[in-house]
């Protein structure tokens, strides 16, 4: 007897999902021996000294369970991270949770918020793993559309879009792909919006808070008290310590809402991992300052890769944040981008992302999004083939 046939007759719930653009680029240029400047990471290590502490508790056999919310360590150290940078007063018994990746936190606060038939404001391009979760939970997404010239938002459009139904606002800054910062008169104005509304919540990815460029600096939706009360903060170690691979983040929200975050959080992963928390919670301890140092590092990478483009044909405008650069490809070429980044990485042996998959209605204009957390002579050599096309 044969077996039955792989399970065609299940009714997906994703059914215009495919894999991921990150996953898809990142093994085509492993495939094409390209430049991998598409998925987000770093090409250098993270600092020896948490990886060293990484490899001491695994050794020392902290290898079981954590608390649910996460080692109280690590907690702790997360709470005076706030305070310190942000003048955040924050409960790590009630208001912190450690998660396996600020996505695993994003996901769980979109559960926690949506109900079959809400809606959930996201801004395009908006990054990938939003929508998912709010059609997971029976919700809508109300895609707007962010200013193809600057990446702004416009307020007064958010305002014509909420109605009953509106439950969640999901907002990223610094955003990826564009690399644009939401500053003080957006928070202001997202707070007055949400405050005169019921039962509207927030979801703020946070989690390349530390990468503003420019002496500008980062708006945390923790910092408005309007905004605090009826927000999830999404943060991420992966970024903000170059160990993208160790999936580890938090996310940072009132007590009522954290509750109803690890109610969910529970049963997704239950747990981030022990030995990687540990360590976090060492390196943070003996080294508060390592974040303070980002935004000069992935500036002068920044402007290494910008100005090494000088002579090309492509549009450059400055990432304001993030470690993404987007190009403007529109006086080289019209094609779709999604081809065109496949074909760059095929014919140039460069790698990209293409951003129109993140939007719902194709952008007039072309980009394609470099990452330029890289070691010099990558971005050097990256900058070579793109002055070349
Ligand atoms: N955040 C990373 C990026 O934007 C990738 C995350 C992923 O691969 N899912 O490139």
């Amino acid at each position: 007897m044969t077996a039955p046939a792989a399970s065609n007759n299940l009714h997906s719930k994703l059914p215009d999902v495919g894999t991921t653009i990150f996953t898809v680029m990142s093994a085509l240029a492993n495939e094409c021996g390209a430049l991998n400047m598409s998925q987000g990471f770093p090409d250098y290590d993270g600092p020896e000294a948490l990886r060293e502490a990484l490899g001491r508790h695994a050794m020392a056999g902290d290898n079981q369970y954590a608390p649910m919310a996460g080692v109280l360590a690590l907690r702790e150290q997360i709470a005076a991270k706030l305070l310190r940078y942000y003048g955040i007063e924050a409960n790590p018994d009630t208001e912190i949770t450690v998660a396996p990746g600020a996505t695993e936190a994003i996901y769980c606060a979109i559960t926690a918020c949506i109900q079959p038939g809400d809606e959930a404001i996201v801004f395009d391009p908006c990054f990938d793993s939003y929508e998912p979760a709010i059609t997971l939970s029976g919700g809508i997404a109300r895609h707007i559309a962010m200013s193809e010239v600057d990446f702004s938002i416009d307020w007064d459009v958010v305002e014509s879009t909420i109605n009953e139904r509106t439950r969640l606002i999901i907002i990223n800054s610094p955003h990826n792909p564009s690399g644009a910062i939401l500053n003080d008169v957006d928070l202001r104005r997202l707070e007055s919006l949400v405050t005169q509304q019921h039962n509207l919540y927030v979801v703020s990815d946070e989690v390349y808070e530390h990468l503003v460029f420019d002496g500008e600096r980062h708006c945390s939706i923790l910092q408005y008290p309007g905004l605090r009360e009826r927000s999830f903060a999404a943060f991420s170690f992966g970024k903000t310590f170059h160990i993208t691979g160790w999936k580890t983040g938090y996310c940072v929200a009132p007590p009522a809402l954290t509750a109803e975050l690890r109610k969910v959080h529970q049963f997704v992963t239950f747990v981030a991992v022990t030995p990687v928390q540990l360590a976090l919670a060492d390196f943070m301890a003996a080294e508060p300052d390592f974040p303070a140092s980002l935004a000069e590092f992935y500036q002068a990478k920044r402007d290494l890769f910008c100005d090494s483009l000088k002579s090309s044909r492509f549009g450059v405008r400055p990432s304001a944040g993030t470690y993404f650069q987007l190009l403007d490809y529109s006086p080289i070429s019209d094609e779709l981008d999604t081809e065109l980044a496949v074909r760059y990485t095929r014919e140039q042996g460069i790698a990209s992302i293409p951003i129109s998959v993140f939007c719902e209605a194709p952008p007039a204009g072309g980009y394609l999004r470099f990452c330029f957390a890289k070691r010099e002579e990558m971005l050097l050599k990256g900058a070579e083939i793109l002055c070349k096309i």
